[in-house]
């Protein structure tokens, strides 16, 4: 390996697992792996086999320290990501004020950034998916919270310590209680949970409602694909909550189109399987409600395409800035 053609190292620590990648400048994946993240034990541990899979990976492929730009790693939680500190992270074992990037660089001897999970995830598609022909970019992963990330010629928008938290934007005042302790936050409208729980209340409501048919009976079955179901197959209670779902989320969107005016809007996330059910309706929200919409076309909402692997790309590109 020639020392000139420099390489990434990606790290994306998830609650489940410790995926490791090693990618060329493209943002191609050339080796990768996977070991449990032990959430549960001290952070040293998981740090240590967090340096252990870097260095399995870089002999497999025969590089030294000098042939790589750097190790790039994701973390859930609040980072610091100027002093590289894990400030807090209750996935793992109450982390706090976890000196992370250095525990690694002194281990490692090559430089090292650490960055949010959700930021990672919008740079890697800004490095290699839907967000690769623009350079700003606002990417918000409806899960069981809504995370995001914003790009911004082509670097990641980081804020001060702890980051940007656009899923806890209000956008209902003394609306639903969110996870956070304020009421009406985007979260709490917006993410797969808060569908769910709309969902189950609209069944409950309306027993005559195909959405208890296709729970089968049991609410716990409910997930967030079952009410996009219904509605396609004409349940007007099912109808309901979708267009209100994408209201709320039409509104949460329109204000992140309004401060940070990018020039792409994605989504992520395990509801962004509807694809177009999602993204023509929003579209269509944001030609009505972005400011100034009838002069100036506000930017395309699109589904994120680069998948699992996209926290990995955009943390090895994390030392690309
Ligand atoms: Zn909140």
């Amino acid at each position: 390996m020639e020392s000139s053609k420099k390489l990434r190292i990606g790290v994306d620590l998830g609650g489940t697992n410790i995926k490791t990648g090693i990618l060329d400048e493209t943002g191609a994946i050339l080796a990768k792996s996977s070991v449990p993240a032990g959430a549960q034990r001290p952070w040293q541990q998981i740090a240590d086999d967090i340096i252990s899979s870097v260095k399995a990976l870089m002999q497999q492929m025969q590089l030294t320290a000098d042939d790589c730009v750097g190790v790039g790693m994701g973390c859930p939680g609040t980072i610091d990501s100027q002093n590289g500190v894990v400030v807090y992270n209750n996935n793992f074992n109450n982390w706090q004020n976890v000196p992370m990037a250095q525990y690694l660089r002194d281990a490692l001897g090559m430089p090292v950034r650490i960055s949010n999970d959700a930021n990672c995830a919008a740079l890697g598609e800004c490095v290699a998916g839907a967000a690769k022909e623009y350079s700003s970019a606002v990417m918000i992963t409806l899960g069981t919270g809504v995370g995001g990330g914003v790009v911004w010629d082509g670097k990641l928008f980081e804020g001060g310590a702890g980051g940007v938290e656009l899923g806890h934007t209000v956008i209902e005042t003394n609306g639903k209680p969110c996870s956070c302790g304020r009421k009406g936050c985007f979260e709490a409208y917006a993410s797969a949970t808060a569908l769910i729980r709309d969902a189950v209340a609209a069944a409950k409501a309306h027993p005559e409602s195909s959405l208890n048919q296709l729970c089968e009976g049991n609410l716990e079955n409910m997930n967030g694909k079952i009410p996009f179901d219904a509605a396609q197959a004409g349940d007007a209670v099912a109808q309901e909550v979708i267009n209100e779902y994408i209201r709320m989320l039409g509104e949460g969107i329109t204000n992140m189109v309004n401060i940070f005016r990018p020039e792409v809007v994605l989504l992520s996330g395990g509801v962004c399987a509807q694809g177009e059910n999602l993204t023509i309706p929003l579209n269509a929200y944001l030609n009505e409600h972005a400011y100034g919409a009838q002069h100036n076309p506000p930017p395309p909402v699109k589904i994120a395409t680069v998948g699992n692997d996209a926290g990995l790309i955009g943390a090895a590109f994390l030392l690309n800035e």
